[in-house]
């Protein structure tokens, strides 16, 4: 299978077989993640889980699991979270926000997403796309996730002005 995109890549990070997986859900979606967790106790158990405030509690008390826990994510949660993953601290996100609410830290909310997308992590924000992401077989293997050079790229751009 063919991993990397070696014509975009200016190099790659690697994820071993253990992955750091960041957990979060909004109030109106915690019952759907912590179902899906507890569906998923036997894989989820094999790597090292990390989520915002509210959410790695519920996740920990459920399914009798470490999870480390970051801040409430409208307290900051949301962007320790981001922190760690532009930090090459966190593998893989399942970000279970609500499409039907507005949320306080809204903007903090769409920092996450735009930063997991920078640093080419996997994203799962819906729950089918998380149980594909976790049946994947990469979840039992390194992986080296490639990482575009945008400073390069934002180089080139004020060049051509
Ligand atoms: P919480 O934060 O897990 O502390 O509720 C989630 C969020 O709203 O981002």
């Amino acid at each position: 299978m063919k991993k990397t995109h070696p014509s975009i890549a200016s190099h790659t990070s690697k994820m071993e077989i253990k992955k750091r997986i960041g957990l979060v859900a909004h109030d109106y979606r915690k019952r759907d993640l912590l179902d899906w967790a507890e569906y998923n106790k036997e894989i989820l158990k094999k790597h090292e889980l990390f989520g915002t405030g509210t959410t790695g509690g519920l996740i920990s008390e459920k399914l009798g699991l470490p999870v480390y826990r970051f801040m409430s994510g409208p307290l900051g949660g949301d962007q320790q979270l981001g922190a760690a993953i532009a930090q090459g601290a966190l593998d893989i996100l399942i970000f279970f926000w609500d499409p039907l609410q507005a949320q306080p830290h809204d903007v903090d909310v769409k920092a996450l997403l735009r930063i997991a997308i920078v640093y080419n992590i996997p994203l799962a924000c819906s729950r089918s796309s998380a149980d594909f992401l976790i049946s994947s077989e990469l979840m039992n293997e390194p992986y080296e996730r490639y990482l575009v050079d945008y400073g390069k790229r934002l180089k080139s751009l004020s060049a051509d002005q």
